[in-house]
């Protein structure tokens, strides 16, 4: 069912892990889809893998850090759909370590990534979803936007923020006819955590299959989460049976109680 047609739509970093399940589910549901991200081979192979199956799609570089590279994605992308009704603003960085090991290069890196580029892209497009009365924005939170944990200061941090700036923004935009939430997954089967497990094999010495399989153990339903559990997540936000849904957050984790 294209119930999403007409509709143009931007997913920053759209070329692998959640941002391309994502990409796949608006493209799915009919909506012009710009996927967007730094590595054009990864961006293009997923545009590519959804015109393939007769999606309307589009890549477009953007590092989400550059107000000037956010710029021209953005007219770019208007050229390329007409209007961007919907934002799902998913580009992220993760960095771990002990406290007093946190590089002011690595906090900066993450909070620029994770939270200020947020900040640009949502920027970039909302005049033009205000100028229309309606539009979706949905950002890629994480249960480290509620919970601090060992080794993670800088990301749960940055990701504090961009919960923060997002509670700020659904709070101005109440009766415009655009929204703004959060999904907030735990640990999901992606290339980010596929890193993260190296870096902990790297240090510890440990087997990577071990460290995963602790890693599921850890979580509440007792296994990652798929990128394609976090799209339709997103998805839950785009009707227009949705338009009350403002500065919700839903956090997928597959167990345990809603709020973690
Ligand atoms: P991946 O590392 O698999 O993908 C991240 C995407 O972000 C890539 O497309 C990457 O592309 C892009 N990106 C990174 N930096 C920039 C930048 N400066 N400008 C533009 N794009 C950028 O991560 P996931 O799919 O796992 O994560 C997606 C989001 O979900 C992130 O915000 C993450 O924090 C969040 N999340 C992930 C969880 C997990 O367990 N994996 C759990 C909870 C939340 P490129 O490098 O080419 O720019």
């Amino acid at each position: 069912m294209k119930w999403l047609k007409g509709r143009g739509a931007v997913v920053t970093g759209g070329g692998r892990g959640i941002g391309a399940a994502v990409a796949e589910a608006l493209a799915a549901a009919g909506a012009s889809v710009v996927v967007t991200a730094r590595t054009a081979t990864e961006i293009e192979a997923v545009a590519d893998g959804l015109r393939a199956h007769g999606r309307t799609a589009h890549a477009v570089t953007c590092d989400v850090t550059d107000p000037d590279s956010v710029a021209a994605m953005a007219v770019h992308a208007q050229e390329l759909v007409g209007s961007v009704d919907i934002l799902v603003n998913n580009a992220g960085v993760a960095r771990s370590a002990p406290f007093l090991k946190v590089t002011l290069q690595q906090w900066e890196e993450v909070h620029r990534v994770n939270a200020t580029g947020t900040l640009l892209v949502t920027q970039a497009f909302l005049p033009a979803m205000l100028e229309r009365g309606w539009g979706r924005i949905v950002n890629v939170a994480s249960v480290a936007s509620f919970i601090g944990a060992r080794y993670i200061t800088a990301y749960a941090a940055s990701k504090h923020a961009l919960l923060g700036m997002t509670r700020c923004l659904a709070d101005e935009l109440g009766g415009t006819g655009v929204t703004v939430n959060s999904v907030c997954p735990g640990y999901v089967d992606t290339p980010m955590t596929d890193e993260n497990i190296e870096r902990i094999a790297k240090k510890t010495g440990k087997d990577a299959e071990e460290i995963r399989s602790g890693l599921e153990e850890m979580q509440p339903g007792g296994r990652l989460i798929t990128p394609r559990e976090v799209a339709h997540a997103v998805m839950t936000f785009m009707p227009e049976e949705a338009a009350a849904l403002q500065g919700s957050e839903l956090v997928v984790r597959g167990g345990g109680s809603a709020a973690p």
